[in-house]
């Protein structure tokens, strides 16, 4: 806990002004209110903002389907056909991958469950999952469902932690010594790589290390991570990977998912997969044989099942290219700035009020505080928005808040705060005196 007095107004503005990246702001459109105003954006952690560019990629994608129709596979300005290889360097430079380990495709479930299909491979004696909890729902009906398409019972399968007893984050030596308990029953290890609710981010490497050193396959669910903190996958030994791009990547509602295969995995053929025409070797792709043999691709693209949507594709083009210019490693430190700034401003107003549920340490969390309203916590979601201020409410009483490196800035954090400030000493809510 800080006990410094947070910045003032004069100097969180001369932040913004001496950080080269807040620039980037500029790259975006900020949502406004009815009167034109932009609002304060924190919830890039639900949908990332667009950037200004997305625009003239998806018209891009319309105009050629419109002129060419289907010359557009191999005529187009950025041809359909080979649509996903643009992205392999830049999609591997965001999450510490090499290009043959990461994809884009389908959508973020979709992939967990393909994915599970070849690394959740259960026998009579291992066939639990251990998972952080809380656990996203989506991941809870994926994980359970898994279980019970093998046949095993959800309720033995499931092995969820939870923090100790008045705690709120997992710690990461209980993580380690619930897979040494469990390693004879467990058919995979799936973790998020940082907590939706609490914002912890997991020591990836370490987990990674216990679960190769025991032999059980390692998946991670990165919606709240990739794009938000500094990943390291193939270092770490992470055997498969899934994440949205609709969060802290910035490409529009449901946009296309992203997918990591450890190298290792590459060259695999024996592996049971559920396969597709676009994850077949290209060269036979289209082979329209009596009897064709599936040939896998090489690497996560050999995972694809369909021709990807290119609509839902094409944001990433503007998407990518910020963050290789940004640099993921400059975003992260900044992002570690603007989140410390945020914790100091509601350390400031003190815990009778406002308790943070987010780790205090800098690397085990990214651009997320989950905050808990000790007090009336509809009457600070009222002032937020009477504010112009867009935050994530979690009944019955957490506030989350994702000051993204991207585009938010510390003089928003600073207005927040204010708020925040306000409420906690107002007897009767704001506007209602
Ligand atoms: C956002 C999110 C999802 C969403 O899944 P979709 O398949 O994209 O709808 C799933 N899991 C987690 C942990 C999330 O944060």
């Amino acid at each position: 806990m800080s006990n410094d007095t947070p910045m003032n107004l004069q100097d969180a503005i001369q932040c913004d002004i001496d950080d080269p990246l807040s620039r980037f702001r500029e790259r975006f459109h900020l949502p406004t209110d009815e009167d034109g105003k932009p609002l304060i954006y924190f919830c890039g952690n639900s949908l990332g903002l667009m950037p200004r560019t997305a625009f003239d990629d998806v018209t891009a994608e319309l105009e050629d389907w419109r002129d060419l129709a289907v010359e557009g596979h191999l005529n187009g300005r950025r041809p359909w056909l080979p649509y996903h290889e643009s992205f392999r360097q830049q999609g591997a430079r965001l999450v510490g991958a090499l290009p043959v380990e990461v994809v884009f495709m389908n959508t973020l479930t979709t992939n967990l469950h393909l994915l599970m299909a070849s690394f959740y491979r259960p026998d009579s004696t291992r066939f639990k999952i251990l998972s952080d909890g809380p656990g996203f729902p989506s991941d809870t009906y994926a994980l359970q469902s898994q279980i019970r398409w093998h046949g095993f019972d959800p309720q033995e399968g499931m092995v969820v932690l939870k923090p100790r007893e008045g705690e709120n984050i997992l710690r990461d030596e209980d993580v380690l010594e619930a897979i040494d308990q469990h390693r004879d029953e467990l058919a995979m290890v799936m973790f998020s790589g940082v907590n939706y609710f609490t914002g912890q981010a997991y020591d990836i490497q370490n987990i990674g290390k216990r679960c190769q050193k025991h032999g059980i396959p390692f998946g991670l669910d990165l919606a709240h991570a990739a794009g938000n903190i500094d990943l390291q996958l193939h270092d770490h030994g992470v055997d498969f990977a899934a994440w949205c791009t609709y969060k802290y990547i910035n490409c529009g509602p449901g946009s296309v998912a992203g997918a990591f295969v450890h190298q290792r995995h590459a060259d695999d053929q024996e592996r049971v997969r559920l396969a597709g025409w676009w994850g077949n070797d290209p060269a036979t792709r289209f082979r329209m044989d009596e009897n064709p043999q599936f040939v896998a691709q090489p690497g996560a693209e050999g995972w694809q099942v369909s021709n990807p949507p290119i609509f839902s594709m094409a944001p990433l083009h503007s998407s990518l290219s910020i963050f290789d210019e940004a640099g993921i490693g400059a975003l992260r430190a900044r992002s570690k700035k603007l989140t410390g700034y945020l914790e100091s401003c509601i350390d400031a107003i003190g815990s009778d009020h406002y308790q943070i549920v987010t780790p205090r340490e800098e690397d085990r969390r990214g651009a997320q505080i989950s905050i808990r309203v000790v007090g009336d916590a509809s009457a600070l979601q009222e002032a937020l928005q009477a504010a112009g201020i867009v935050t994530d409410f979690r009944p019955p009483d957490v506030v989350r808040v994702a000051p993204t490196a991207l585009y938010n800035s510390f003089e928003e954090i600073h207005r927040f705060a204010g708020v925040l400030a306000q409420v906690a000493t107002s007897p009767t809510p704001p506007g209602g005196d």
